[in-house]
């Protein structure tokens, strides 16, 4: 829809919290220019053309009080982010002086904004679809260059596009039905049903070019979720601290002293791990170390990638076996460390490891073997998106989910042909294909999705 549907104006600070150069406070809506003028002293905000900076102060009506100076930015509907009026007051920053101009713009008239309403309003008013709007957040959230560029590309609308092309021939295949329906004297049913199955089988594979980058874009956007494990002593901080590439994780001789859970964000070629250093599990009285036995627990069953480090100048031990056991149903790479050292243990006798893991050699005081880990879990995390030949990716569950479902009707349609299914009931999932493809861009969407995936956003945006 190109027409703007009335709302009520809406405002918020738009900036992250804490102390900055400048804040923003946004409005937005048919009354943005009349209630900020109420609070603005300078030029008269009603009057100014439309895309213009102006200077003045913000006071507070009641008194007469300056509360801060101020830029106003002035942008008329319908060239603004929500599509409405919007105005921008850029103030001095600081949180106090921010949240006072915030509370006289709520006293003269504005609401204030729920987290994503803007962007909700945006998407509302038509400027943009769906997979935009999850680019927004995306942005916002992005934790490397890799997942930024992502981002961007999905705002541009090269995933609305292609989903909408997709779309569009499932339609005129539909109509083409619809015809052929209508004229049976000319016994095109056998026409009609190859030219379906064809249909089903063209879209059917666009959408799995699609679905392959999924979880590469999943791991983009939220991290691949990694626990480097392994008993004390073995050279885990070490090798973080060289995945690192700086002294984040501590280093100490003490057995089991990484008591707290350290989680960061490591960019590994623009892939973003998210790592959890734990202690090492193992059995023990002290409590402390306890937690910390039981927290490596948890972090092995909430990680996606292991990575399990052992001690070659050491014997295999009773803790090495449980953490090779623990892990054996995981994607996992099995680290040999301390490769500088005498050897005592090579991966040959160690009858734990399974045939898909990764194992690497590694000394983390020689620098030896950390760029191997490094690419290893490039091509781990690049695979799905090498594999496949499309150029938009995937980036969120719900996308890919909705990808499933249209995928999984255009395999009933196939079925249903094969089975000799009258046309209209083929012709019902073949449309059902078309819907959820639509629910991705929200051409067709239920309300209680839009309220939900709005308010995964932060306020002010
Ligand atoms: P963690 O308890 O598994 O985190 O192990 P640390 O990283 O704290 O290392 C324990 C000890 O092993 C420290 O003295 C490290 O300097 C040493 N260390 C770690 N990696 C290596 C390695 O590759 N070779 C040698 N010789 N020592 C290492
Ligand atoms: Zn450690």
């Amino acid at each position: 829809p190109s027409t703007v549907t009335e709302y009520d104006t809406i405002a918020a600070i738009s900036t992250p919290p804490g102390e900055g150069g400048i804040s923003i406070v946004r409005v937005s809506g048919d009354q943005a220019f009349s209630i900020v003028k109420k609070v603005f002293k300078g030029k008269d905000l009603e009057k100014v053309a439309s895309h213009t900076i102006n200077y003045g102060h913000i006071v507070d009506p009641t008194t007469n009080d300056l509360v801060d100076e101020v830029m106003v930015s002035v942008m008329h509907a319908p060239k603004t982010f929500t599509r409405e009026d919007v105005i921008e007051v850029n103030t001095h920053g600081g949180i106090v002086p921010t949240n006072k101009v915030l509370q006289l713009i709520i006293g003269a008239g504005a609401r204030m904004a729920e987290p994503g309403e803007f962007t909700k309003r945006a998407f509302l008013n038509g400027r943009i679809d769906l997979t935009q709007a999850e680019s927004v957040m995306d942005l916002i959230r992005a934790k490397t260059d890799k997942a930024m560029q992502v981002a961007v590309n999905q705002l541009d609308g090269n995933l609305e596009h292609l989903i909408s092309s997709l779309r569009q021939e499932i339609l005129d295949v539909l109509a083409q039905v619809e015809v052929n329906i209508d004229y049976p004297e000319y016994d095109t049913e056998q026409m009609t049903t190859k030219m379906l199955l064809e249909k089903a089988k063209t879209v059917g594979a666009s959408i799995d070019e699609l679905l392959k980058t999924a979880d590469s874009g999943e791991i983009l956007q939220h991290g691949l979720a990694t626990a480097i494990i392994g008993k004390p002593n073995v050279g885990k901080s070490s090798l973080l601290n060289r995945l690192l590439d700086e002294d984040k994780a501590i280093v100490t001789d003490v057995a089991g002293t990484t008591r707290d859970v350290v989680e960061q964000y490591v960019n590994i070629d623009g892939i973003p791990l998210k790592l959890i250093d734990t202690a090492g599990i193992r059995d023990t009285e002290d409590k402390v170390e306890k937690i910390g036995v039981e927290r490596s627990k948890k972090a092995i069953d909430s990680a996606d990638l292991i990575i399990l480090v052992l001690d070659s100048s050491r014997k295999l031990e009773e803790e090495d076996i449980q953490l090779l056991d623990a892990t054996s149903d995981k994607r996992r790479i099995v680290i040999f460390n301390k490769n500088d050292l005498m050897p005592e243990l090579h991966p040959v006798e160690v009858s734990q490891l399974k045939s898909d893991d990764i194992i690497l050699i590694t000394s983390a005081i020689k620098n030896d073997g950390i760029e191997q880990i490094k690419d290893t879990i490039g091509k781990l995390f690049n695979a799905g998106i090498e594999d496949s030949s499309s150029d938009v990716i995937i980036t969120s569950a719900r996308q890919a989910g909705l990808l499933r479902q249209a995928k999984q009707s255009l395999n009933d349609v196939i079925s249903g042909i094969e089975a000799g299914m009258p046309i209209d009931l083929v012709q019902i999932d073949m449309t059902t294909c078309w819907d959820k493809l639509g629910e991705i861009t929200g051409d067709s969407y239920p309300d209680e999705l839009i309220t939900q995936l709005f308010s995964q956003f932060c306020l002010g945006k």
